[in-house]
């Protein structure tokens, strides 16, 4: 099967519970199997089922790190903020309009409305490029959204190789359909002509747009 990403062919190396995962030679991307996917509305109810609210600390806490290793070492750089793919409760949001930003969120199931026109200074994605089903076409509609010289801030946890890929605990959320590691994101940054600003080869990666 073809890489979502970066389209060359690769073959499978995993079956666990039902899903099939291939490991893409070239991006270094893990994917599973497009027809292993849930459909629309069972991603929904799986997604509701999350108890991210600003009263889980533990959430806030994830949220805290990740701010300070990407988007606070450029605050003076940014006014305005697009939280692409939210989920239920605007957690990020609520924490950086208290830093100060002009934000607004979005979500493709829960908080559908988006300005089209309107560009960002930066835009946060936290646990959102794992959930994509076409990495590249979601990578490109998201830079759309960012303005020249703008912020690309991703979280989402890297696969430390297909080796130990069994046994780790991030695949097994049946939402989860694409695996990123360093090697993933410098294919990105080469392909999308980004500049990759910050990587803590775990989990926090800040890319910027040229100006
Ligand atoms: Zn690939």
């Amino acid at each position: 099967m073809k890489c979502p990403l970066c389209d060359s062919k690769n073959d499978k190396f995993l079956n666990h519970k039902n899903r099939s995962f291939y490991h893409c030679d070239n991006c270094d991307g893990i994917y599973v199997d497009k027809e292993d996917y849930l459909d629309v509305e069972e991603e929904k109810q799986r997604y509701s089922t999350h108890n991210n609210t600003i009263e889980n600390k533990g959430y806030v806490k994830m949220f805290q790190r990740f701010l300070d290793d990407t988007v606070r070492k450029f605050s003076d750089d940014i006014n305005t903020v697009l939280d692409y793919g939210c989920g239920p409760g605007p957690v990020l949001a609520e924490l950086l309009k208290k830093d100060g930003f002009e934000v607004d969120y979005y979500d493709p199931v829960f908080y559908p409305e988006i300005d089209e026109s309107k560009k960002y200074d930066l835009v946060t994605c936290t646990e959102v490029f794992e959930h994509f089903h076409n990495p590249k076409e979601n990578i490109k509609k998201i830079l759309k959204k960012i303005k020249k010289g703008g912020y690309l801030a991703v979280m989402t946890y890297f696969h430390d190789g297909k080796d130990v890929f069994k046994n780790w605990f991030y695949k097994d959320d049946p939402t989860h359909v694409f695996f990123y590691n360093t090697n993933t994101f410098k294919y990105i940054a080469d392909e999308f002509n980004l500049e990759i600003l910050f990587n803590n080869s775990t989990k926090h990666v800040l890319l910027k747009k040229p100006d």
